[in-house]
């Protein structure tokens, strides 16, 4: 296909406006392509290389404009089409609004004539310039520019200095070109779709799509090497998860860098959650899964900072800017690495020794991780107990952490998707301080605890309550609360007993409900120990009155 031709159906689609008929136009484009159709399915999108490999032009708009001004003549220099630039605001137009060598020569020229560019040869020479490295290679790059704009008309130039740039604009989203496959070459959008997840390879699921069907389509793998787009959250709570699904998967949400990491037997390399690869960055990182990665396998996973903790017990996370400073680092890495070390915390396999796992629920996905994975991988607890959740978050906000994931056991990984299967679950923004009024004794080996804490908001009058927090989590932190408050009993009745009101908790919760369980008339939706509150006296406890305000404003 000439370029010209190429250029003449993104100014008819660039005009277009009604999303069908921008995908019938790429259909169109798609069908006439032929060999060049793995080129134009990039092309349309701006892209040179397909999604799943980070090698760029590393053309910037200085070198652009230089080589357009040079290709412009001697008059014109970077300055002009900069200020051509200002005017216009967009590139495409200001490489169109110069007459270029092509059209001082022959008139053939950039309009599809004989001499006139081909897509495969606009392709070509981006590739070799992006392979350009080392001394003078800015210089090459110029030179390889400038002899394409040469040969260019304005509209073929409009879409060429886009192309270099990575900005396309006519419109054609991923959406719109996986409906054109799926058109052109009449296959289930849905294999397409699933293809694209797996290869991130536009051009090469169109050029299956058109050879070899739905059959070649379902065939696409996922390769070790090739990154493929991480599984996205969403907020939610814990009363979200527990009534959508009968049991949660509940995970230290760590903060850090998204990672994932791929390992062919020999060789490590690591990608950024947008697929760049960061591998030189984190030799640490690829050293820990040379050593504990026991198959070829495709992980995902969160970078930490860590550091020891003060009493020498183990490593505590920093926060996440400290990543940043390791991450996509190109120079000074051997220098960095001394001053901020990272841990890599695995919760996810996509595919281990040969096998993809992308439509394995989740549960066996993390099975297979730790066997696959000898150390470094997240535990995942499965449970339908609000308290023991929110016994988690506690434990991990301790440690340190950024909150919990709450998910579906049975979820299938999808690439790229912000779904409903992962919801992030951050400590709650605003907590309570409520005066501890009762408790219960702890049942089994816990019966010389107090477990269950009974909570109460202050009235004019006195307390009313509002709800129960139960803290269960380590021996050594009820025995704590338990000496704390024993010495305040008033009375027992069974298991529970009264509390004389003396000691302040502050509490996390998810909602407050209108209840006619407690006295108060309200009740706290998932209640969270936080802390307790020595600081506090009763008497600066929150009162029944804020609760209804913060009650009633939601
Ligand atoms: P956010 O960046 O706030 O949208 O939260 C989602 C991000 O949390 C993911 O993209 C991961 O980088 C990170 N994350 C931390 N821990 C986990 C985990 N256990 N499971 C999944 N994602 C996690």
């Amino acid at each position: 296909m000439k370029f010209a031709d190429f250029a003449a159906r993104a100014d008819e689609i660039e005009a277009e406006t009604a999303d069908l008929e921008i995908t019938a136009l790429v259909r169109a484009l798609f069908e006439d392509a032929n060999d060049d159709l793995p080129i134009v399915a990039r092309f349309v999108q701006g892209r040179v290389f397909p999604a799943w490999d980070s090698t760029t032009l590393d053309v910037g708009p200085n070198l652009c404009y230089e080589a357009i001004a040079r290709a412009a003549g001697p008059n014109v220099d970077a300055d002009d089409v900069e200020s051509r630039l200002a005017e216009t605001g967009e590139i495409g137009a200001v490489a169109a609004s110069y007459e270029f060598g092509g059209q001082r020569g022959l008139a053939s020229f950039g309009t599809g004539g004989r001499d006139g560019l081909t897509v495969a040869e606009v392709d070509r020479s981006l590739r070799g310039l992006a392979a350009a490295e080392g001394s003078g290679s800015q210089d090459r790059k110029v030179d390889v520019l400038f002899g394409l704009f040469n040969r260019s008309s304005p509209a073929e130039a409009r879409y060429l200095a886009r192309l270099v740039l990575s900005e396309m604009r006519i419109g054609v989203g991923e959406g719109t070109v996986r409906d054109a496959i799926a058109e052109a070459f009449d296959a289930p959008v849905e294999a397409v779709k699933r293809a694209l997840q797996v290869s991130n390879d536009y051009g090469r699921v169109a050029e299956l799509a058109r050879d070899e069907g739905e059959d070649g389509l379902e065939r696409v793998r996922l390769e070790i090497g090739r990154p493929v787009q991480a599984m996205l959250a969403q907020a939610g709570t814990v009363a979200d998860a527990l009534e959508a699904w009968e049991t949660v998967a509940v995970e230290t949400k760590y903060d850090g860098a998204r990672v994932q990491v791929h390992f062919d037997g020999d060789d490590v390399a690591v990608f950024s959650r947008n697929m760049e690869d960061v591998t030189d960055a984190l030799p640490e990182i690829v050293a820990f899964v040379e050593e504990n990665l026991r198959e070829p396998a495709i992980l995902d996973g969160e970078v930490v900072a860590v550091e020891p903790r003060p009493d020498g017990d183990g490593v505590r996370p920093l926060p996440f800017q400290e990543v940043l400073r390791r991450f996509r680092r190109k120079h000074d890495v051997g220098r960095m690495l001394e001053e901020v070390t990272l841990w890599l915390h695995a919760f996810d396999c996509l595919h281990v020794d040969g096998e993809d796992l992308l439509d394995a629920p989740l549960v066996e996905r993390h099975e297979r991780l730790t066997d696959a994975l000898a150390d470094g991988v997240s535990k995942l607890t499965l449970t339908d107990d609000p308290e023991e959740i929110a016994a988690i978050e506690e434990v991990a906000l301790e440690d340190g952490h950024e909150g919990i994931m709450l998910k579906n056991p049975e979820s299938t990984y999808s690439p790229g998707r912000r779904g409903k299967n992962w919801l992030k679950h951050k400590p709650d923004v605003e907590t309570l301080d409520l005066v501890v009024t009762g408790a219960e004794w702890g049942e089994g080996r816990r019966a010389k605890f107090l477990g269950t804490f009974l909570l109460s908001a202050r009235t004019p009058s006195g307390y009313e309550t509002i709800g129960k927090v139960a803290t269960g989590i380590t021996d050594e932190k009820l025995a704590e609360l338990t000496e704390l408050l024993e010495p305040e009993i008033e009375s027992q009745r069974g298991k529970d007993v009264t509390i004389r009101p003396s000691t302040v908790f502050e509490v996390g919760y998810e909602e407050i409900q209108r209840s006619p369980t407690y006295s108060s008339g309200y009740a706290l939706r998932f209640p969270r120990f936080v802390s307790v509150r020595a600081d506090k006296d009763p008497a600066d406890a929150d009162s029944l009155e804020r609760i209804e305000r913060l009650a009633e404003s939601r």
